[in-house]
């Protein structure tokens, strides 16, 4: 019989991954004293057997190991479709903690903290006590946080095509008309609820069904295409691709193959895709993306301005389109850095004669703001926040 068993539902478990084995110890003990039941794991390279043995509710991961060093250990943990909460520590630099977030978060990985080396000790006892109190409620059904999706719950939810589009327009700043929409995936369940693509895209990803889903979803979708229209006459319909869908040669052609049976003119479909798509396999991306531009379809470059593509690069892409991204946006009118990346990427899209879109606008000073730069087109929730076809429609009676 194993004594620890009553206990193991009870007390929240924390896995401490650190090659330093002090440091490692001085977290045990204060995880200890907030209440979780600690593991330290000062051999990186066991941590896959040892996580899955360990039902662990959270995990302290270092990031600069000699062996398998914490990004790998995040790719592992994603690999594993993993819904251990993790906080991040690091003696590096400020700017690897982040890009470790930002990458951990691509994954569909829950980071809730990241802690700088050297820390107080308040620190990590705030971060903890932070995370045992919501595990608890957690474990009594009290709390409001959006719980993590299984692989095999995805897979069911794809064999049974609950995914769909929701719109949100794209309107000219001057005029206020509509002249697009966005495309936005939602997974909409059995029970009427609906989730939001940041809880189910990096999954996707990760498990390598993106494409199909997309296809599935493109293809039940495309019959919207002509309400659309009557809504707003000449509209484009942009449609986010995922990274790994560049690097499909095969791609141009399905894509002309579904607009055709639709009776949709290319130039009015746009896809969105981001910098670090395009740059992780680049020659691959500039073949396919040559060949989409050929066949006349629109070609955004989504998020702009939080990736790392030069000017070089910039110039030699296919590309019609920039849009700025609403980090960027939101309040640059106060913040004096995102005003200068909005203004560069103004005079970068006018050398390079492409259309411009800001997206993530929710007030009227920020969309004159806009306007007086020279946007042209925006999108945000001060226009209309995505919506289903049937509320679109709905909308316009
Ligand atoms: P995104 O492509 O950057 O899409 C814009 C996101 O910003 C949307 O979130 C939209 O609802 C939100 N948004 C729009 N206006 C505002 C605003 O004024 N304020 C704020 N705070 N947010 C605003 P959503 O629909 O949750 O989508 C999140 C992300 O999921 C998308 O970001 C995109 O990266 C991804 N995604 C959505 N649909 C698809 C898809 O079909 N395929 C792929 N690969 N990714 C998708
Ligand atoms: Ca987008
Ligand atoms: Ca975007």
């Amino acid at each position: 019989m194993n004594l620890d068993l009553p206990n193991k539902t009870q007390t929240p478990r924390v896995l401490i991954v650190d090659d330093e084995e002090d440091i490692a110890t001085v977290v045990a003990e204060v995880a200890r004293i907030v209440g979780f039941s600690p593991e330290i794991l000062t051999d990186s390279r066991r941590f896959e057997s040892i996580y899955q043995a360990g039902e662990f509710d959270t995990i302290v991961l270092d990031l600069v190991m000699p062996e398998l060093d914490g990004i790998e250990v995040l790719r592992q943990l994603a690999k594993m479709g993993a819904r251990a909460r993790i906080v991040l520590m690091s003696g590096f630099d400020g700017a690897t903690l982040y890009t470790a977030n930002q990458l951990a978060t691509a994954h569909g990985l829950t980071v809730v903290n990241s802690i700088s080396k050297p820390f107080r000790l308040e620190e990590i006892k705030t971060a903890l006590l932070g995370l045992l109190q919501s595990t608890v409620s957690m474990q009594h059904g009290s709390s409001s946080t959006t719980h993590s999706i299984s692989p095999d719950e995805l897979h069911q939810a794809i064999e049974q095509n609950e995914f769909c589009y929701f719109y949100q327009p794209q309107v000219n700043l001057q005029t206020r008309k509509i002249i697009g929409f966005e495309a936005l995936m939602r997974w909409r369940k059995q029970d009427g609820s609906l989730i939001p693509p940041a809880s189910f895209i990096p999954l996707m990803e990760t498990l390598g069904v993106i494409d199909h889903v997309t296809w599935q979803t493109l293809g039940k979708s495309l019959t919207d295409f002509n309400k659309l229209d009557t809504l707003a006459p000449g509209c484009s319909l942009s449609v986010n691709l995922s990274p790994d869908q560049l690097s499909d040669l095969t791609l141009p052609d399905k894509l002309i193959s579904l607009v055709r049976q639709f009776d949709i003119p290319p130039e009015r479909l746009v896809l969105e895709i981001t910098e670090s798509g395009i740059l992780r396999e680049l020659k691959v991306a500039l073949d396919v993306l040559s060949r989409i531009r050929l066949k006349k379809f629109g070609m955004s470059i989504d998020d702009f301005g939080t990736g790392s593509a030069t000017l070089h690069q910039l110039r030699q892409l296919p590309i019609t389109e920039l849009k700025i991204d609403q980090s960027f946006v939101a309040d640059f009118w106060i913040d004096t850095k995102d005003r200068i990346i909005i203004e560069s990427t103004i005079e970068l899209a006018h050398k390079l004669k492409l259309g411009i879109v800001a997206e993530g606008i929710e007030d009227k000073q920020t969309t004159d703001a806009l306007l007086e730069l020279g946007v042209q087109t925006g999108q945000g929730y001060y226009f209309g926040k995505p919506k289903s076809l049937d509320q679109l429609l709905q909308s316009d009676n």
